[in-house]
Formats: C-alpha cells, sequence, structure tokens
C-alpha cells in the first residue's frame, strides 16, 4: 500500500469514502497515512505527525509495538477467529480472567462485543432483562448525564446528550430517557446536597420505571471533556442503593490508566452493577470491546423467562483481539505506569499552562494523561486542522475544545512539542 501515491488514495477517498461526522459532497480535506510507529504518523508525502489523539483514546503504547505485532502474529498462526457459540478458544478465556481480576470484586461475568457502542447496547440490554427476569418489567428507563456520550446506535445515542447528541434527528425512534445535569463539581472538590438535588430528585420521582443510572465515572468525554467530583459517584452509588436502581460505568474512554488510576472509578472508590471497556483494551490494534456485571445480575437474567442474555455478536471475542489485548494489558502492567501518567500530567499541564493567558480561552485543565484547551467559541475545523498539520502534529478539536490523551509512550521533547503546538494554534485564532 505504502507504494501508492497519496494523491491517488486522496481521489478514491474522495469519490468513495464517507468519514466520521462528515459531509460526503463538502468533504474536508483527509490527510492519507501510509505508517504509523511509536508516537508518529507518517503522511502519504513523507511528513511525519506527533500523535496527540491516541487514535481516539485506543493507542496507549503507540503504534508498532514490538509485544502487540508479536500476540497478532503468534495469534494469527493458531486462529484468527472462530465463532463464540458453543466454542470458546484460550484468548478469550484468559483475558475474561484477567478483565474480571483486574475491575473490582463483584464483576466476574464477561460478554465481549465489537465496539463500544454495542458494549453500551449490551449494558442496556442486560439491566432491562435484569429487571424483568427479576419480576419488575416497569423498569425500562435509564438516566443518563447531560454532556454525557456513549456511542453512536441507537440505543447508545438515546443516552448522549440530547442537544450535541441531536436527538430532535431521530425523532420518536430513539428511546426516551431521563436527562440529569452534568456534574459541574470540580474533580478535587467534594460535593454538596445541592450538588445531587436534580438527579435525586429524578430518581425518587421515577424509580419505578428506572432500570439503571448510566456514567462516565470521573471524565465526561466526547460530550464535553468535563473532569468531575469522584464525590459525586459515591454519593450516585448510595442513592442508586437506596431506590433499586442499577449504576452502569462507562469506561470505554477512561478504562487503561488515562486518568491516572487503572479505571477512573478507582478516584471514588465506587464500584458499579455493569461495566462497559473499549477503546485501549486492545492498545488500539483491534477493534474489541467488553460489558462486565455481577454474577447476581448475571444469575438473575440467567434465571428468567428467556434463560439466556440475548444478545451474540458474530465477531464476538475474536481471537486476534483477544491476544492483542492480552499482550496489551500486560504490558501496561509490567511498566511503572502510574508514574509515567503523573510525568505526562505534569507536561501537559506546564505545556498547555500558558494558554490560560489567552483572552479567549475560557480554561485550561488536565487530568491524567489528557490535557484540554476549552475557548470561548468553537474552532472552524477547516482552519485548525491545517495548522496542526503543519506544525508536525496530530490534533483533532471539537467544538469549542482543542484537547490531548497521547499516547503513554510519548517522551518528554514530543510532549513539548505537542503542547507548544496547541498553545501557538489557539493563540493563532483568535
Ligand atoms: C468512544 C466511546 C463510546 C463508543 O465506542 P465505539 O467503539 O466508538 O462504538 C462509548 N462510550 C464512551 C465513553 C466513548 O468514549
Amino acid at each position: 500500500m505504502s507504494t501508492w501515491s497519496g494523491t491517488t488514495i486522496s481521489t478514491w477517498d474522495r469519490q468513495h469514502v464517507w468519514h466520521p461526522y462528515a459531509s460526503a459532497t463538502d468533504a474536508p480535506e483527509v490527510y492519507p497515512v501510509v505508517s504509523a510507529a511509536g508516537v508518529r504518523l507518517k503522511l502519504a508525502d513523507g511528513r511525519e505527525l506527533i500523535d496527540g489523539m491516541a487514535s481516539w483514546w485506543c493507542a496507549i503504547h503507540g503504534y508498532n509495538n514490538g509485544a502487540l505485532n508479536r500476540a497478532v502474529t503468534e495469534q494469527l498462526h493458531d486462529m484468527s477467529h472462530v465463532m463464540f457459540g458453543g466454542l470458546t478458544h484460550p484468548p478469550g478465556a484468559k483475558l475474561a480472567r484477567m478483565l474480571a481480576e483486574l475491575t473490582p470484586a463483584g464483576l466476574d461475568r464477561v460478554f465481549f462485543s465489537d465496539s463500544g457502542s454495542v458494549s453500551v447496547e449490551v449494558a442496556l440490554k442486560m439491566a432491562l432483562q435484569y429487571w424483568h427476569s427479576a419480576g419488575r418489567p416497569g423498569k425500562q428507563k435509564l438516566v443518563a448525564l447531560r454532556s454525557g456520550y456513549h456511542g453512536d446506535t441507537f440505543g447508545a445515542m438515546s443516552l448522549c446528550d440530547p442537544v450535541t447528541g441531536m436527538h430532535h434527528l431521530f425523532g420518536d425512534v430513539l428511546p426516551r430517557q431521563f436527562f440529569a445535569p452534568a456534574p459541574t463539581r470540580p474533580f478535587d472538590e467534594a460535593c454538596s446536597d445541592s450538588d445531587m438535588q436534580d438527579i435525586t430528585e429524578l430518581i425518587a420521582n421515577h424509580h419505578e420505571e428506572i432500570a439503571a443510572v448510566i456514567v462516565e465515572p470521573v471524565v465526561q468525554g466526547a460530550g464535553g471533556m468535563n473532569f468531575y467530583s469522584p464525590d459525586y459517584l459515591v454519593r450516585l452509588r448510595a442513592l442508586c442503593d437506596e431506590w433499586d436502581v442499577l449504576l452502569i460505568f462507562d469506561e470505554i474512554a477512561t478504562g487503561f490508566g488515562r486518568t491516572g488510576k487503572l479505571f477512573a472509578l478507582e478516584h471514588a472508590g465506587v464500584n458499579p452493577d455493569i461495566l462497559c471497556l473499549g477503546k485501549a483494551l486492545t492498545g488500539g490494534y483491534m477493534t474489541l470491546a467488553a460489558t462486565l456485571c455481577s454474577d447476581v445480575i448475571a444469575g438473575v437474567i440467567s434465571e428468567g423467562e428467556a434463560g439466556a442474555f440475548m444478545h451474540g455478536p458474530t465477531f464476538m471475542a475474536n481471537p486476534l483481539a483477544c491476544a492483542t489485548a492480552i499482550a496489551s494489558i500486560e504490558l501496561l502492567l509490567s511498566q511503572p505506569w502510574q508514574r509515567n501518567i503523573q510525568r505526562l500530567n505534569g507536561e501537559l499541564a506546564a505545556g498547555l499552562a500558558p494558554a490560560a493567558e489567552l483572552r479567549h480561552v475560557r480554561e485550561v485543565r488536565t487530568l491524567g494523561a489528557i490535557g484540554v484547551i476549552e475557548l470561548e467559541q468553537p474552532v472552524d475545523m477547516r482552519t485548525v486542522q491545517p495548522l496542526f498539520v503543519e506544525r508536525g502534529v496530530w490534533v483533532r478539536p471539537f467544538g469549542r475544545l482543542v484537547y490531548c490523551m497521547p499516547p503513554y509512550i510519548m517522551n518528554s521533547g514530543d510532549t513539548a512539542s505537542l503542547t507548544a503546538a496547541m498553545v501557538d494554534v489557539v493563540a493563532a485564532i483568535r
């Protein structure tokens, strides 16, 4: 492929490919990548970009990693795929065991799927089927938070922020859920009772209809890069227990070290009833997600009317993906990863700090290996994207947010170049 010219790729792409959240008829420029290694993406024209996005939270070990390459190649020689109905295989069973051990006690049953959105659909079905089997079929609604993001399939979309998730486009087809305000209490503060007032009233008034609450713990990602108080989760757990409502944590973005803990829920010491994992699960090599639940939930569902959990993706527990996930987790845990995330946090905070002085910047914030410059006004992607590429970095802003979540292997020099480019571009678009 690398022998093809960038112009041909771009032409065919423009003629036939539809990109995420993009127009097909008035498509903005896309940059052909021919290879990637370490933290660098190599473009067809020979330029190299320092990757500040880790391919949307995924590529925590960077690209073309020896250990992950080896895991894929070795698994390829055993089998690339086999159906999971009636069959199992070493990588699937081993990864399930690892995830059950790494996550909080009580999340011992693992359901694999092929993407984050599907793992959220699976979590929804688990919650609904649980209450159905428990003899309370009236509990069918979810509570989600404003500014949340849980994926693009219909069930997941119904849980995204109603405004940025554009619920009006899909009208009555979308299930109607309950929404509570986005948490606003900062990461390093405890909540007050008034922070919990709206969601408390919502649950108290509608608990007969509510199956579960779903949140992204501590970091609301694509819905606004909002970092909030872990104490919110402590209080939310108590609320769910009080009113017999399940608690679902979507750690698809935050899992595997990104916030400084292996899972963001550890900031609060709170355990959900259902947990969604994805994105960095395979180190960004392959698409794989998992939904974990307690043996109690699995038991109630299994002993209910259907006698089974009613879901089964074709590529469930794909062996290549599972083997890569095992290698990625082993690689992460074999290093002083907490110290490294702390280093990155210090470098991101120091590097982005000058942006806080700019008048059109509302706030600069960091948590773990996430750095955010929030502007007063949305950026114009068509002008901003080339500015980053000219400066040799890959950063893809959305709305008012210019943010990065680099691969954990990024060294101090590259992190400095990345943050300097972010500050520079933000200053240039005032
Ligand atoms: C990306 C994301 C999803 C959706 O995952 P896909 O693999 O894109 O389907 C769901 N929840 C959160 C928090 C995410 O960041």
